[in-house]
């Protein structure tokens, strides 16, 4: 077993050396930090040796700026999903010194005033983004969109409260399962048996006349199903699960009594739930509500009641800035809608090789769930595209066939790409030609 010397214990050795070359403090991402002077010392030599006991370490990565664009795949996930490069670049620079604090964000207290200024900031732009009046909270939570399906109900009703649901996909499904747990749902449309690739016409639909609020989940993520138009219920709140087009385009806030997302696909990494909630409806949770999951607690404390996900906040900053900086929400929707366009005007192109099942006026901009007419060559589809740098195409594994997640941070490029392959799928496959399959 090789044993690895770390730049650290180098140093030790002699702190009266300047950072050696290759040393990662002189990673230039560091360069504009007084960590070297750490290392400006005139003391004695001392013979600490902290040599790493490990196995041959991985060297460390060349940073991202002097990687070429070809060192990151085109990522077609649904979640964790890609991050806008600008944003990841950034982060890298603030890494290991947060703007001159000399910390990094992951190191700082929650209570300190350079945390504060963070989340301060990202509550800001997101309410700019999504014109979010005083009325209502942003709260920045933990447990993913999966604890709100419990927090909802907990904080907005009673036990045996009437609450609807339509059910457009395996999301409202979950959602009205959890809520049984703590009201009384009740499923006033459903689009099971039509394998999900609809959205009801809401007008058609009765709502049941006390029912205290309405959930539908804006866009279903496995089965490619979106509103484009929110309805306005006749009984009770509108709440909204936007976990996979949060962000994606301009949104009547005034509209919702709650809205709702995990950060992970289209604002940040995993690990952040935001909920946007009418202030009016804080603050008469069940009795048995966990102190975590009361909107209450969370918005008197300013989403600090407890240690939130600070990392995770700070990188829902940075996207929201980005966002802002593209133009907001219009330029970014203008951009989400010429991405999904292209990609379905190629499926409905293909003769039939490519197919989309979801009805066409409700097809997500977001998720592009689609098979092939030969099912048996889907695994030949998603094993070239990978190695053509366009990863994550294989559709959920309850649906199966292909998906292609194009979220806010995939870049037009990316969908270009995907759309050549696809051509060049059809073509090659179409003739015979793939070595693999005659
Ligand atoms: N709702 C939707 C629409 C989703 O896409 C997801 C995650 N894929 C969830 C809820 C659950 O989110 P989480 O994993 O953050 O709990």
């Amino acid at each position: 077993m090789a044993m690895a010397t770390s730049p650290h214990t180098l140093l030790l050795k002699n702190p009266n050396l300047t950072p050696l070359k290759n040393s990662i403090f002189n990673n230039p991402i560091t360069t504009t930090t007084n960590t070297n002077t750490r290392f400006n010392l005139t003391t004695k030599p001392i013979s600490i040796k902290c040599a790493a006991t490990s196995q041959t370490q991985t060297p460390i990565q060349a940073p991202l700026q002097t990687q070429s664009h070809q060192d990151r795949v085109f990522n077609f996930a649904a979640g964790p999903a890609t991050l806008p490069e600008k944003v990841l670049l950034k982060a890298q620079s603030e890494l290991y010194n947060w703007r001159g604090s000399g910390m990094s964000v992951m190191e700082m207290s929650h209570r300190g005033k350079e945390f504060l200024s963070i989340i301060q900031k990202a509550e800001s732009d997101l309410r700019t983004l999504l014109n979010i009046s005083d009325d209502y909270s942003v709260l920045f939570l933990q447990g993913g969109a999966t604890t709100q399906f419990a927090a909802i109900p907990l904080n907005l009703v009673n036990p045996n409260d009437t609450v609807d649901f339509i059910v457009t996909g395996s999301w409202s499904d979950k959602a009205f399962k959890e809520a049984q747990k703590y009201s009384k749902p009740s499923i006033i449309w459903s689009g099971k048996s039509e394998k999900y690739t609809k959205i009801p016409s809401f007008h058609d639909l009765e709502q049941n006349p006390d029912a205290k609020f309405l959930h539908i989940c804006a866009n279903e993520t496995i089965h490619g199903v979106e509103y484009k138009d929110y309805p306005s219920p006749k009984n009770g709140l509108l709440v909204a699960d936007m976990s996979s087009n949060f962000c994606s385009k301009p949104v009547d806030v005034s509209k919702f009594g709650l809205i709702y997302a995990g950060a992970q696909k289209n604002v940040g990494p995993s690990g952040v739930t935001i909920v946007i909630i009418k202030k009016d409806l804080i603050g008469n949770a069940q009795e048995i509500t966990p102190v975590m999951l009361d909107y209450k607690i969370h918005a008197d404390n300013n989403s600090l009641y407890n240690t939130p996900p600070c990392y995770g906040i700070y990188m829902c900053g940075l996207v929201f800035e980005d966002l802002l900086d593209q133009g907001g929400l219009v330029e970014v929707e203008k951009k989400n809608k010429k991405k999904a366009e292209i990609l379905y005007n190629a499926i409905d192109g293909s003769n039939g090789f490519y197919r989309c099942p979801v009805e066409k006026s409700v097809r997500s901009l977001m998720n592009v769930p689609f098979t092939l007419e030969k099912s048996e060559l889907e695994a030949e589809f998603i094993k070239e595209a990978a190695k053509e740098n366009m990863v994550q195409l294989k559709g959920h594994r309850s649906v199966g066939g292909m998906r292609a997640s194009i979220y806010n941070a995939m870049p037009l490029a990316g969908v270009e790409k995907l759309v050549a392959f696809m051509k060049d799928f059809q073509a090659t496959t179409s003739f015979g030609i793939s070595a693999s399959l005659q």
